[in-house]
């Protein structure tokens, strides 16, 4: 156990390294000529897996096509080789810039028609390959293959397998590297955010169109130097090496590994290489054994290799004694100053078919002022918030932010001017912590490149300072200081609720819109609520409350707007509210006892 605790007092990234430094140290201790092979095409499968890993496991978007952006880099290696340019960095280079731009050209296609069509674009790339393979033929080969690649060089060195190997472990450990630093920065989390939700990203102002492709064609370029690799590997590439068999022996690595790890991948990768690949009798029936082993990881194994090693560290922790870090001593933190924003809705209808959800509705909500939105169960509440953070087009009306147009701006856009909200249903994404799901709504508010993120650049670290700093002081404000480390999908609801507060909060913004903030929450829960919402209020923000617990309501806020059937039938303070008959009638007689 000591020897346990020793290990995990050290920096994160010691294990890695020392893996890399044992993969790089492997031709010294003289392999022989088999096991360097398997080695290799285990490097090369894990560049694939990897790449893949970054677009299913992370932004929740099938993309197959794995196999064609490797074909894609192949042959740019292997022409480029035959043309007489042989050296080794600028195929890789090549092969690099010619998959991301294959990735960004397919991948606008296949995400700008949405759900299933990214899946289908990448997997009919999978299937052209032979075909414009042999279009090609005079310059390919086609079928027969690109043979005469000559060896490769470094900067005019011949290279011998040695040197090959070295090069081939020395780019898996740079990808594996820049992996880890995407997977554990900012960008990494709002992967997961959108694979949550993308309705949730975008409310928290990330653009799910751009961060899918981001990670689609960020996840060709591993597959683009494994395939200049190989072509330098085996001085021969054909269209055979790279079909379905290599697509679902990719895939089942993928999940075998787990899809949602950064080093599941080399495990996954490993497994098929080293397991069934040996046998001759599996190279004849490849598909089964690899569908078979699609299955298993898919059923048996959630989350792949990469959840029960998660489990063991856990269970070593525990076992250690090993606490989660305490949060900040923050308890006295208070709302930091924020400059809220005037919200006019103005006149806003929409329908849904022949349903018409909002019927005209005008408000204003005002900085530094609670404006409560209450009304019967369908009475276009939420609705109405979907409209303000731009889900939905309004059919008419217009809704304003300090004076400048909000309706037709895209969601994320909305957020970005500083629009947040929480949900009915909350949206805690999985595998984060609570700190890091909190500091997820700063994403767009302090804007940080993935190149900067990657090479940990001072401009990234200075803003993940800035984001810990602001997570723990929001999490001492909702009273959940303690929970910083705990996984954010271990809470239950009423706290989940109180993490979106936070989260929503994170980014000091001018408008906050609560939907059903207090329904789930216990006594103590709602009282920490409704005392944070006053410190947001004399913090200077606009909010804008959807409750149905009454008395709260009373108590918070400062003008209420009641909605029936979309529209609004009553506005005034509390205290009109409370006595209006019509109120009375429409709404406290439907949900007498509800609150
Ligand atoms: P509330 O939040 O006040 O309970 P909602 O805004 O969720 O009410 O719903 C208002 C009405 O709009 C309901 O009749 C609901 O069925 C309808 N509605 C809401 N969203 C949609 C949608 N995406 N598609 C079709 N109908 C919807
Ligand atoms: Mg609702």
């Amino acid at each position: 156990m000591g020897l346990w605790r020793g290990l995990r007092a050290l920096p994160t990234w010691t294990v890695p390294v020392l893996c890399a430094a044992v993969l790089l140290l492997l031709p010294a201790f003289g392999l022989g000529f088999s096991a360097t092979r398997q080695i290799q095409l285990a490097c090369i499968l894990a560049l694939l897996v990897s790449g893949l890993n970054l677009s299913l496991g992370y932004a929740g978007e099938l993309a197959l096509g794995q196999a064609a952006m490797y074909a894609v880099g192949a042959y740019t290696a292997g022409l480029l080789s035959v043309a007489g340019h042989t050296d080794i960095v600028l195929q890789l280079a090549a092969a690099g810039l010619a998959v991301l731009a294959v990735g960004v050209l397919t991948g606008m296609v296949g995400l700008r028609l949405g759900s299933w069509s990214l899946a289908m674009t990448s997997f009919f790339l999978v299937l052209i390959v032979p075909d414009v393979l042999a279009v090609f033929d005079d310059r390919t080969g086609g079928r027969n293959g690109l043979s005469g690649i000559l060896g490769p060089t470094l900067f005019g060195r011949p290279l011998g397998p040695t040197e090959v190997y070295l090069v081939i472990a020395v780019v898996l450990v740079a990808w594996f590297a820049v992996m880890r630093n995407i997977a554990t920065s900012r960008h990494g989390v709002a992967l997961r955010v959108l694979k949550q939700s993308p309705v949730l990203a975008s409310s928290m102002g990330i653009s799910v169109f751009r961060m899918k492709l981001l990670a689609y064609a960020l996840g060709a370029i591993p597959a683009g130097l494994a395939g200049a690799l190989f072509a330098n590997l085996d001085l021969y590439v054909s269209p055979e090496a790279f079909g379905f068999v290599l697509a679902t022996t990719i895939l089942a690595a993928a999940i075998l590994g787990g899809v949602t790890s950064v080093y599941g991948a080399l495990a996954g990768a490993a497994i098929m290489q080293f397991g069934p690949n040996q046998s001759s009798r599996f190279q004849e029936y490849a598909l089964v054994f690899t569908g078979a082993f699609l299955i298993i990881g898919g059923v048996l194994l959630r989350g792949g290799l990469a959840a029960p090693a998660r489990r063991a560290v856990a269970r070593l922790d525990r076992a250690a004694g090993i606490r989660p870090r305490p949060g900040a001593g923050a308890a006295e933190a208070d709302v930091p100053r924020i400059r809220g924003t005037e919200l006019v809705v103005d006149g806003v209808t929409k329908s849904f078919g022949g349903n018409r959800a909002l019927d005209g509705v005008s408000f204003r909500a005002e900085p530094g002022r609670v404006t409560a939105l209450i009304g019967p169960n369908g009475s276009g509440k939420t609705t109405l918030l979907n409209m303000v953070c731009g889900f939905y087009r309004t059919d008419s009306g217009r809704i304003l932010l300090d004076g400048a147009r909000l309706d037709g701006s895209a969601a994320h856009r909305v957020s970005r001017a500083g629009v947040a909200r929480t949900f009915q249903t909350p949206g805690v994404p999985d595998g984060v912590t609570v700190l890091e799901a909190v500091a997820a709504g700063r994403y767009s508010a302090d804007r940080v490149s993935v190149p900067s993120a990657v090479l940990r650049l001072p401009r990234f670290r200075r803003a993940r300072r800035a984001d810990v700093a602001e997570a723990e002081r929001m999490l001492a404000l909702v009273g959940m200081a303690e929970l910083r480390d705990e996984p954010a999908s271990s809470l239950p609801l009423g706290m989940r609720r109180l993490l979106e507060v936070a989260r929503s909060l994170a980014a000091s913004p001018g408008v906050l819109l609560l939907d059903e903030a207090a329904s789930g929450l216990d006594e103590d829960e709602v009282g920490r609520l409704a005392e944070l919402i006053r410190r947001i209020r004399r913090a200077g923000a606009t909010v804008v409350l959807v409750e149905h617990n009454f008395r709260l309501v009373l108590d918070l806020a400062d003008d209420i707007v009641v909605l029936a059937h979309g529209q609004v039938v009553a506005h005034g303070p509390p205290a009109e509210i409370e006595t209006n008959p019509r109120v009375l009638a429409e709404y406290l007689g439907a949900t007498e006892g509800v609150s």
